[in-house]
């Protein structure tokens, strides 16, 4: 919806496997409504990790006359527990998947690329606000993964003659949905991040929230998190993509957060007031691997693109939940 407000023409790659070809529609409902024309939005539905049709539709756009001139990578699995129990999966798709990518847009010429890195490269043995020049250290498969790929972006970067322009956005805790109501997320299964199962259990589907340790060294003993809404997350993509054009080319990691810290407790009670509902919780013993505290130092992100995160926490309670109200079952069943 941010590159289309902005006019860029896209295509979209996905395999599918955990998000809805729906949402496309949706995302051409919400230009209609606002009365904003845009040219058809192609979908390609396939894996990352097939060379031959990444391969095509490169071609195709070549073809076309419309060559592909710069490429946003979110593709890859996402969930720490499930690496953990099948990491050569991760390594296969996040990483196998990325460079095919990279191949191809090697051979294309098309040097320019947004990657979705995450905070957690960082690992566990610190606490507090990040830099970017932070040691990387990630302790799951999954942040291994992330963390190869921005090596290999780096390797790519340097052997080109540093002629790539490349951007690894470390996004920290994304949360909230489209303002709309009318995109947002629906994780399968039983979620593993606080904010889904918050809605979960606020829409009665759970019982109640787990809250895992009050005993943290953080004023009311849970852990904080720096957590963003997905719209602002989005405008640091496009942003990222403006400033890559527009300056010599780099390799530049940039941490994607607000610099303000959240804790559980704070988010449970936010969430309660501003959607007036309940959300009754117990409290149980650490999550493994969970840090007490981690904030985004943002100052370089703030410094280098022309972008700052705007919305509240408030926003992402009221956003996400409109999501939740309006889907109860996701983009299947309105
Ligand atoms: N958390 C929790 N209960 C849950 C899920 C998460 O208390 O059901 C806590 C977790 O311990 C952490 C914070 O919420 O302090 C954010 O966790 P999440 O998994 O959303 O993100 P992370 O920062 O771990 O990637």
């Amino acid at each position: 919806v941010s590159l289309l407000e902005d006019g860029y023409k896209l295509i979209v790659i996905d395999s599918n496997i955990n998000s809805s070809p729906l949402a496309l529609v949706r995302v051409k409902e919400i230009l209609q409504n606002k009365n904003i024309a845009i040219e058809e939005i192609i979908f390609k539905n396939g894996d990352i990790r097939d060379v031959n049709f990444i391969n095509n539709v490169f071609k195709e756009a070549s073809l076309a006359n419309n060559p592909i001139t710069a490429v946003i990578h979110f593709a890859g699995l996402k969930s720490v527990f499930e690496s953990v129990k099948n990491p050569s999966l991760y390594w296969d798709v996040n990483v196998v998947g990325s460079l095919s990518l990279l191949k191809v847009m090697e051979y294309y010429d098309c040097t320019t690329i947004v990657f979705s890195s995450s905070a957690t490269i960082y690992g566990d043995d610190w606490s507090g606000s990040i830099v970017e020049s932070t040691g990387l250290e990630p302790k799951s498969p999954y942040g291994n993964t992330k963390a190869a790929i921005e090596k290999i972006l780096e390797d790519f970067f340097k052997i080109s003659g540093n002629n790539w322009r490349v951007a690894n956005l470390r996004y920290f805790n994304p949360i909230g949905a489209h303002p709309s109501g009318m995109l947002g997320e629906n994780p399968l299964g039983i979620p593993n991040n606080l904010f889904p199962y918050i809605c979960r259990v606020a829409k009665g589907e759970y019982k109640n929230l787990v809250i895992y340790g009050n005993d943290w060294p953080t004023e009311d003993g849970t852990g904080v998190r720096d957590y963003i809404h997905v719209m602002d997350l989005a405008a640091s993509h496009r942003a990222a993509l403006d400033y890559l054009f527009n300056n010599e080319p780099q390799f530049i990691s940039l941490n994607i957060g607000t610099g303000r810290g959240t804790s559980v407790i704070q988010l449970v009670d936010t969430f309660k007031r501003i959607n007036n509902c309940d959300l009754p919780y117990v409290i149980s013993k650490r999550r493994k691997g969970d840090v007490p505290t981690l904030i985004a130092n943002n100052q370089y992100a703030l410094s280098k693109l022309d972008w700052s995160p705007s919305k509240s926490i408030e926003d992402m309670c009221k956003d996400g939940w409109r999501w939740n109200l309006l889907n109860p079952k996701g983009f299947e069943n309105r």
